[in-house]
């Protein structure tokens, strides 16, 4: 494709149209697409474009016979190999998830899982069927592992999923730009043809809200009975995201410097607290508020912080509530208490352990209810609002932390949780049977 030159209108007007439909239904666009080529925009470069098309980046390079990666044009366009750009399918009349599945040659649960419902849901004829979950094409087996799910982006400040199918016992374990991600196995989900388990790892891939929008390396490794150590690369784009930016002007007598020693002591104290994975999962369905009725927010999560002018900036690592002093603070869901006690920044403090590396904590209470240790279940009281410690008034500080990395907690009301599908799904089949 080298060498092809598009008059201008006519890609104008395609690049028009292309955005028009990618705005209104991105899945569609990409199982719908005509003719399966990608237009080399300004700043992209091929790793990036195989990124977020989920295309292994040597795949892209040799379906374009590119040589050289980084000679791309803008404008230029690239072929993308058949099937690549296929998320979704449209169901036939007659289908369910159990029949999807088997003609796409994926695994049933799974996909159930990713469409929010049932094996044996009944589907409408022309009903779109999401294949993955913002997710490569499940066909990048390495060594003993045959099939692994990256996602090939993730927003700034959110979590991305990732999954691997194995069928032998390996310890599989996984990195983001050298820090380690609590991927673990879930669940048998089935047998292979020489009738051993198949068993589904999965983790999350927290991406903080201080880490750079690009491409970022994700490595997933093993260690084979011959001791052999067995690595593959993924690429994993992270979209950036636009934080608003608050000043905050310190006292004279309080220099920025000092707060940030005491800051840095404090998150010193938690971290490892809240980097612990071995509790199991404890949750069971979406979180719910931390509060009983719905508080205006004060500060959204991200909040990019500049202290006197810029001299030190930090990102706001939770969600803050207006919320009167005295409100009772509620468990999102099941948990272990790890933490209750006062804390020199954060006041009165609770984190809860949900279990895998994904942890909540409330900061500024006036009093906690629980104690370290204690079990609590989704909507039990665990603490008051109040304004203890650095705060300015009374509000409910809410953080969520996976394998310590502090996530925008909202997505979590609402999002799948996919870190333990059989319990999912039992969730999804009970919900079918109450006709809801
Ligand atoms: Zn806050």
């Amino acid at each position: 494709m080298k060498g092809m030159r598009v008059p201008a209108v006519a890609l104008l007007a395609c690049l028009l149209v292309m955005a028009l439909l990618a705005v209104l239904q991105p899945d569609q666009v990409a199982a719908q697409s005509p003719d399966d080529t990608y237009v080399v925009k300004q700043g992209d470069t091929l790793a990036s474009i195989a990124a977020v098309l989920g295309i292994p980046l040597e795949v892209l390079a040799a379906t374009n016979q590119l040589t050289d990666p980084n000679a791309l044009d803008v404008g230029e366009i690239l072929l993308l190999p058949r099937g690549a750009a296929r998320r979704s399918v449209i169901a036939r009349p007659g289908d369910t998830i159990q029949s999807v599945a088997e003609r796409e040659g994926l695994s049933v649960l799974r996909l159930a899982i990713v469409n929010g419902t049932t094996p044996t849901a009944r589907l409408f004829p022309g009903q779109p069927i999401r294949l993955l979950q913002n997710s490569a094409p499940p066909s990048m087996p390495f060594g003993s592992v045959n099939v692994v799910s990256v996602p090939s982006s993730v927003v700034q400040g959110q979590a991305g999923w990732i999954e691997a199918e194995v069928d032998r016992p390996l310890s599989l374990e996984a990195t983001l730009n050298g820090a380690p991600i609590g991927i673990r196995p879930l669940t048998v989900i089935g047998k292979d043809e020489g009738s051993s388990d198949v068993t589904l790892w999965g983790g999350y891939i927290p991406i903080a809200a201080s880490v750079a929008p690009g491409v970022h390396t994700l490595n997933l490794s093993y260690t084979a009975a011959n001791g052999v150590a067995v690595r593959r690369s993924f690429p994993v784009f992270v979209q950036g995201r636009v934080f608003a930016v608050q000043e905050i002007r310190l006292p004279p007598d309080r220099s920025a410097l000092v707060e940030e020693e005491i800051s840095q002591a404090e998150l010193d104290y938690l971290a490892p607290i809240w980097s612990h994975t071995a509790t199991p999962i404890q949750w069971r369905r979406p979180f719910s508020l931390p509060l009983q009725t719905a508080s205006p927010t004060t500060s959204p999560y991200g909040v990019r912080r500049n202290y006197n002018s810029g001299q030190y900036y930090s990102f706001h690592t939770g969600q803050d509530f207006a919320a009167p002093g005295g409100s009772p603070v509620l468990a999102p869901a099941d948990g272990i208490v790890a933490l209750a006690e006062p804390l020199r920044v954060r006041g009165i403090s609770v984190i809860l352990d949900h279990g895998a590396g994904l942890f909540t904590g409330y900061w500024h209470l006036q009093e906690a209810l629980v104690a370290p240790g204690e079990k609590v279940q989704a909507g039990d009281p665990i603490g008051l609002v109040g304004t203890t410690g650095r705060s300015t008034g009374e509000h409910l500080h809410w953080e969520l932390r996976i394998y310590g990395v502090a996530v925008d907690p909202m997505p979590f009301l609402t999002r799948p949780l996919l870190a333990n599908p059989s319990t999912v799904e039992s969730e999804a089949v009970q919900d079918a049977e109450e006709g809801q």
